[in-house]
């Protein structure tokens, strides 16, 4: 035997709620993934780079032909020069380019804040890496960042803030005074970095994607994470990215080489093939159709809705439906309404409880209606 290093971490609530969802053959919408086809395109892509035997080891830092790529995706979007060479490095998908980040600068005993509700993988790996994890809260039920707190909380210790924007699972986006007032903090604590999770920038209902590469005080202390498998709808094909200014690239590699190497070459030729020939901007549009017509469909559910600005998760509350915890109202509404959710409490250090699930739209029409109907019964 020997002493667990994550004494406290069970199996993650997706694998949860997924394995009931299945048990008891509901309508899954917990865990994050779409149902729907990929583009043909895509497919057509992945053929090509196995006809061109594209199945050897990529460079360490990915195909410099996809980095070439995504460098002018983002010109295009953001109008900002990132330098494929230095400054991007392809991963497993974003939860590896997460750890190696954290891995990258925390050393014993730094502080790392973090937002409750706050995705996953983000404690755990402060936590390897015998960092503290301070958890501040997002503010309820708008879910923003209460910066006075954030001010009152930081100090010499302080290594990290971890940002995640559009945020899962409150569906929040950052506003343009979020970053104003992050910029005034690092300018005030020069030692303070930043690691931005941006892998719904494409899933942004109102206005452009504010993301922290826009901000130049900003983007020279961040890493900045993403996930083709959000983007392209693939979730299963762990395939992503990491941008950094190059000392924090040269370092972040350093893992990165010893952790995976490098990340499949076969999907990175297919993705790189694809970012050549696609625009990407309709994602948003294309989601947005989705969460109308599901919140459409549960307006006369006894469910109140919180409101959805980015990602393909959006909030319910059910505190007129019932006063269990959300964790068992979650389980039942799987076991006997036959529709998986997910609960929030579970993202909150303390368990916070403000009665309130999130489920999933990144579903087809017919699955989304479905579910809808299973939820106005209740
Ligand atoms: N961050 C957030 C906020 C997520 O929702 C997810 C799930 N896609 C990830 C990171 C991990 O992405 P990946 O599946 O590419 O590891
Ligand atoms: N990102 C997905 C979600 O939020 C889950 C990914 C996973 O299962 N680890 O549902």
């Amino acid at each position: 035997m020997f002493a667990s290093k994550l004494p406290h971490t069970g199996i993650s609530i997706f694998t949860q709620m997924s394995a009931l969802a299945a048990e008891h053959g509901a309508v899954n919408l917990s865990q994050g993934f779409p149902d729907f086809e990929i583009d043909s395109a895509l497919t057509k892509y992945v053929h090509e780079a196995l006809s061109e035997n594209q199945v050897q080891y990529a460079p360490m830092a990915g195909r410099i032909d996809l980095r070439s790529a995504i460098s002018e995706k983002i010109k295009a979007f953001r109008n900002i020069e990132i330098n494929p060479d230095s400054d991007i490095t392809i991963t497993s998908g974003a939860t590896q380019a997460i750890y190696t980040a954290i891995t990258a600068v925390v050393q014993p005993g730094d502080e790392v804040i973090l937002f409750d509700p706050a995705y996953d993988c983000y404690a755990p790996a402060i936590t390897i890496n015998q960092g503290i994890p301070i958890h501040l809260k997002l503010v309820h039920p708008t879910y923003h960042i209460n910066w006075d707190e954030v001010n009152q909380q930081v100090t010499e210790k302080t290594r990290l803030i971890i940002l995640n924007n559009p945020h899962n699972p409150t569906g929040t986006v950052l506003q343009k005074s979020d970053f104003e007032a992050l910029e005034k903090l690092v300018t005030a604590y020069p030692s303070l970095l930043i690691l931005s999770d941006e892998v719904y920038e494409y899933i942004q209902f109102e206005g452009r994607h504010l993301s922290v590469l826009d901000f130049p005080n900003l983007r020279a202390r961040s890493f900045v994470t993403y996930s083709f498998g959000k983007t392209l709808h693939v979730t299963g094909w762990k395939i992503g990215y990491c941008i950094a200014p190059p000392f924090f690239t040269a370092e972040f590699r350093k893992i990165h080489q010893y952790l995976v190497f490098c990340a499949n070459n076969t999907i990175q030729y297919a993705i790189m093939r694809y970012l050549n020939h696609t625009d990407l901007n309709g994602i948003a549009t294309m989601y947005q159709k989705k969460r109308d017509h599901f919140l459409s469909l549960i307006k006369t559910s006894r469910f109140k809705i919180l409101s959805c600005f980015g990602t393909y998760f959006c909030l319910l509350d059910f505190s007129d439906i019932s006063t269990e915890n959300d964790v068992d109202f979650a389980k039942r509404l799987t076991t006997e309404f036959g529709v998986a959710v997910i609960p929030i409490s579970v993202f909150y250090t303390d368990q916070t409880d403000h009665k309130i699930v999130r489920i999933c739209f990144a579903k087809k029409e017919e699955t989304l209606t479905n579910a809808a109907l299973k939820l106005c019964q209740i």
